[in-house]
């Protein structure tokens, strides 16, 4: 006679914590995809308590969009959120010090806390210039847009696709604007598609200043100059859509970052220094690679920084970078749009979509970005992106 042992092994799996700075489209998309192993527990830290859709900045400034979205089911089941600003990360100790003073230790961090506005260096700007690019900066620019007179003048420094949603928007709102625009205005679209964003912007009212340089501001005019000669503008709210830069937490922190403050990253979004440290977003610099700041290039990135840690957290080597561009599409008041298609580099191709079209297009990306985070949320691993040639070096100076 034999006898059978049943004698139960009893396994304890091994958890691991990811913190994740930051929930905005590349955070909040890493948080939600990190819940393919259920054997992480995942912390967002984010300043605010919901989520904010920065394409919709520009609606929320001119009262004619809301940007805020309850975190509810954007974010997964058991995703702790701790409301509070990292203020330093503390890599060999693997902690980030927060704001209230409190602290929230890691296994891997994923840094995605995004941009902020670039200011140049124009005497005035620092005392007198405004800006759309992030929430506290939107919310100040708000109370000023409100305390205006009807028609009032105001000035967009910076014809990129920011400024140019901005004066649609703000125009749009009854507002005498011009839009001052640095060099030429929408840059990064082709000849066809600047022609159709002048002239939409040209009919609600905006008066388009091509190649006109902004060489000083004070409280209530712009000075330009063009072709040489000195011009003066009164603007009671002057704004500048100039570029964005990443916040200074990670040069902080003593980790690697290129000129405009990003986490300088290898091809696989692991810090150059660290490789308990991830990114995504506009926050970082990927190593051989240049991405526009944009949402577009956000979400994939989220996506990927959180494949980059379960591959790590399963000994595995995580896989490069590994996606493309397909549009540029930019709101012109609440009723026309330019839809620039582009090649995967981002580069425009010849195919432009203009007025209503566009503009319910446009309206279809800002919802879809949202459902691309909800569905993450409910399907961890759901979310597909274009893949294809990365974007090159080559396209660098277009790109900033
Ligand atoms: C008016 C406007 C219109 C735009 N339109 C478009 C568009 O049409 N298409 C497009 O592709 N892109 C557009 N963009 C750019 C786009 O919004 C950004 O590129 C995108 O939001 C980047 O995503 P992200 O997740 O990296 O950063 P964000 O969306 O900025 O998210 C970062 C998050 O980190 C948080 N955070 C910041 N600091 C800290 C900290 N220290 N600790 C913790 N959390 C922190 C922020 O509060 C935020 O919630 C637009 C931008 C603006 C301003």
């Amino acid at each position: 006679m034999s006898t059978t042992d049943t004698t139960q092994e009893i396994q304890t799996v091994e958890r691991t914590h990811v913190v994740v700075l930051g929930a905005g489209y590349a955070g909040a998309m890493a948080a939600n995809r990190l819940r393919r192993n259920p054997a992480v527990d995942v912390t967002v830290v984010n300043p605010q308590p919901f989520f904010v859709q920065r394409i919709r900045l520009h609606q929320f400034i001119a009262r004619t969009g809301e940007p805020q979205a309850a975190f509810g089911d954007l974010l997964g089941d058991g995703i702790d959120v701790v409301v509070d600003t990292a203020v330093r990360i503390d890599a060999r100790a693997r902690r980030v010090h927060l704001a209230s003073g409190k602290h929230v230790d890691y296994d891997y961090l994923i840094y995605a806390i995004g941009s902020r506005h670039h200011l140049p260096d124009i005497p005035g700007a620092a005392d007198h210039a405004l800006s759309a690019s992030d929430w506290a900066a939107a919310q100040h620019l708000r109370e000023r847009i409100d305390a205006l007179d009807a028609g009032a003048p105001v000035v967009v420094v910076g014809g990129g696709l920011t400024g140019i949603e901005l004066a649609g928007e703000l125009a749009g709102r009854g507002f005498a604007v011009t839009l001052a625009g640095g060099g030429a205005v929408a840059p990064s679209v082709g000849e066809r598609g600047r022609r159709a964003t002048i002239r939409q912007l040209g009919r609600l009212g905006v008066d388009v200043l091509d190649n006109a340089r902004v060489i000083a501001v004070e409280t209530s005019r712009v000075i330009l100059e063009t072709e040489g000669r000195e011009q003066y503008l009164p603007s009671a709210a002057t704004v500048f859509a100039t570029g964005f830069q990443a916040p200074e937490l990670a040069a902080d922190s003593g980790l690697t970052t290129d000129g405009i403050g990003r986490l300088q990253t290898d091809e696989s979004l692991t810090s150059v220094d660290d490789d308990r440290i991830l990114g995504a977003g506009d926050a970082v610099a990927v190593q051989g690679i240049t991405l526009r700041m944009s949402c577009q290039a956000a979400q994939p990135l989220g996506a990927q920084a959180a494949e980059a840690v379960l591959a790590r957290i399963a000994g595995d080597r995580p896989i490069p970078v590994d996606q493309a561009f397909v549009a540029q599409c930019t709101s012109i008041g609440r009723h026309a749009a330019t839809l620039q298609f582009t090649r995967r580099d981002d580069s425009p191709a010849r195919a432009v979509v203009t007025g209503r079209l566009a503009a319910l297009a446009k309206e279809a990306v800002c919802r879809g970005t949202v459902w691309n985070i909800r569905r993450e949320a409910a399907h961890p691993g759901a979310f597909s992106w274009l893949r294809g040639r990365e974007v090159t070096a080559e396209r660098e100076p277009v790109l900033q």
